[in-house]
């Protein structure tokens, strides 16, 4: 078959039947209900239509499903916990989704190297709880790790509260076992620190949102538990001191979380934590997390001089550090109803008040009447703008949607003066493929659908996905 066969325009009758012939009874469903489940992840950035959900419960049973993939001309959606923001794991076109949520043992644990050995479809969560079992951690914390997947934070390179002090999914990745689109199995899995025997293979399906290959298995690095940790709501006089506050907090102290929210956040996340101790009115906030040692008790005399911070609220008990916590954590999830249109932005944190002051600009002028609120991961430079519809236009959205695109095309130009990115941790999937074909060279874009053919030659791994169909399918 070429390798610019329109896959997901063929519509596969029966498809859960000729899974289960493959992989066994019960393991592929057209149910409508399972469908709309199963076709759709949290940014329901389009209508779930896929012809089945396919259920593999092996790393063998997915290589037949991707080879059976390549030999009917169908196309597969893998998917994790679903919780992707990008609409990376969303089926639209009749593709077959091909759930790993059956795939979630830890199949090893080497205690010496602190490396799990596990499927794919586990949650991000159970390998939290047992790392802390063994009194070690599983760094990558985000508010969907309840629901999220290993494979899907492997495949969207995850990021989360702490990336300042571990780095994002991939610093923790030893090791991989994936199937290739061509239906290949790679072992990537010898978890070596040193092994300068070329190119690293297993960075390519990291962050590539399963166009490339199927994440089966994971070895995965636990790390030493943080040291015991204290909690601090920060005020900011203004949120252009906000590169300076970072900056300042990172020299005293040894920061383990660093969560910016602005005041119209501040005040969402107050409502939807049902919290009613506000702390004082301020243009924006920082929630840090960091160690409790000797030296932030001499730090907190120096920082408390900070013109940039008016006040300052150490947390005194762990129900306190809960309440500040549930502030930061609230936010998404009460966002959600209200369909905000997202921005997932990103750049070197110093340079974060010129990108607030740049986009506030752009908001005002396409968004008069607008509200707007921002929060993020203030040490690494990302930061989360949700625009929120204009509810007087109730049932005619369309004017919202095409105010958003004429301002992203403003925002785009602004993150390339600052050298910046639109897509920091939540990857590009349906949603911001505008900006990868603005921010990347033409040369770029060459290696990138080079990749895709050779890995994935017909095309059959999330077609439409990261690249737009018109460069993986032309
Ligand atoms: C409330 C909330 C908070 C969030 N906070 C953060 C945050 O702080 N940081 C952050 O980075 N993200 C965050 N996210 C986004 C999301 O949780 C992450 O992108 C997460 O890694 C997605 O994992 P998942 O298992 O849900 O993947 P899915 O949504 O199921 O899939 C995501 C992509 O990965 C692909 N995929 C899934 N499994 C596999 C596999 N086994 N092999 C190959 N490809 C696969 C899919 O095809 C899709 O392209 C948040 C989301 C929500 C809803």
């Amino acid at each position: 078959m070429p390798a610019n066969t329109p896959l997901r325009h063929r519509h596969h009758r029966r498809a859960a039947s000729a899974i289960e012939a493959l992989i066994g009874s019960g393991r592929a469903t057209e149910a409508p209900e399972a469908l709309a489940h199963y076709g759709c992840d949290w940014s329901r950035a389009a209508t779930p239509a896929p012809a089945a959900v396919a259920f593999p419960q092996s790393t063998a049973e997915i290589q037949t499903l991707v080879r059976w993939a390549n030999d009917s001309g169908t196309a597969l959606v893998p998917s994790g916990g679903r919780t992707g923001l990008s609409g990376g794991a969303i089926a639209a076109h009749g593709e077959v989704v091909l759930s790993l949520e059956r795939m979630s043992r830890i199949l090893d644990f080497d205690s010496t190297d602190r490396i799990v050995h596990c499927e794919a479809g586990l949650r991000t969560r159970a390998l939290q709880d047992y790392a802390a079992e063994r009194d070690l951690q599983y760094p990558i914390d985000l508010a969907a790790a309840g629901s999220s997947h290993i494979g899907g934070n492997i495949a969207t390179n995850a990021g989360g509260l702490h990336v300042l002090r571990h780095g994002m999914t991939r610093n923790q990745v030893a090791g991989l076992c994936v199937i290739t689109g061509a239906g290949e199995r790679l072992d990537l899995d010898r978890a070596l620190l040193k092994d300068n025997s070329g190119a690293e293979l297993r960075q390519l399906f990291i962050g590539t949102e399963g166009t490339l290959g199927v994440v089966a298995e994971a070895q995965l690095r636990l790390t030493s538990p943080p040291p015991p940790a204290a909690t601090a709501l920060i005020a900011l006089t203004e949120v252009a001191v906000l590169g300076e506050a970072v900056g300042a907090l990172q020299h005293h102290l040894t920061l383990l979380a660093c969560e910016f929210l602005d005041a119209a956040a501040m005040a969402r996340a107050l409502a939807a934590a049902n919290e009613c101790s506000a702390p004082p009115s301020a243009p924006g906030y920082l929630l840090v997390e960091y160690a409790a040692d000797d030296a932030a008790v001499a730090a907190w005399e120096t920082l408390s001089e900070a013109p940039w911070m008016p006040s300052c609220q150490i947390a005194s008990s762990k129900r306190q550090c809960q309440r500040l916590w549930r502030l930061r954590e609230s936010l998404s999830p009460a966002l959600a109803p209200l369909h905000p249109h997202k921005w997932d932005l990103s750049v070197r944190p110093a340079r974060q008040a010129s990108l607030l002051a740049g986009a506030e600009r752009l908001l005002q002028e396409h968004f008069p009447n607008g509200e707007w609120l921002w929060f993020g991961h203030a040490a690494d430079g990302n930061l989360h703008l949700n625009v929120l519809p204009d509810v007087a236009e109730g049932a005619a959205p369309s004017p919202f949607a095409e105010r958003c695109q004429h301002f992203e095309a403003a925002l785009f130009g602004l993150l390339l003066e600052l050298n910046g990115s639109a897509s920091a941790e939540h990857g590009i999937g349906l949603l911001r493929q505008g900006w990868l074909l603005r921010s990347r060279s033409a040369a770029e874009l060459a290696v990138l659908r080079d990749l895709k053919r050779l890995f994935d030659p017909n095309g059959v791994l999330n077609p439409g996905k990261l690249l737009p169909a018109t460069d993986t399918e032309g």
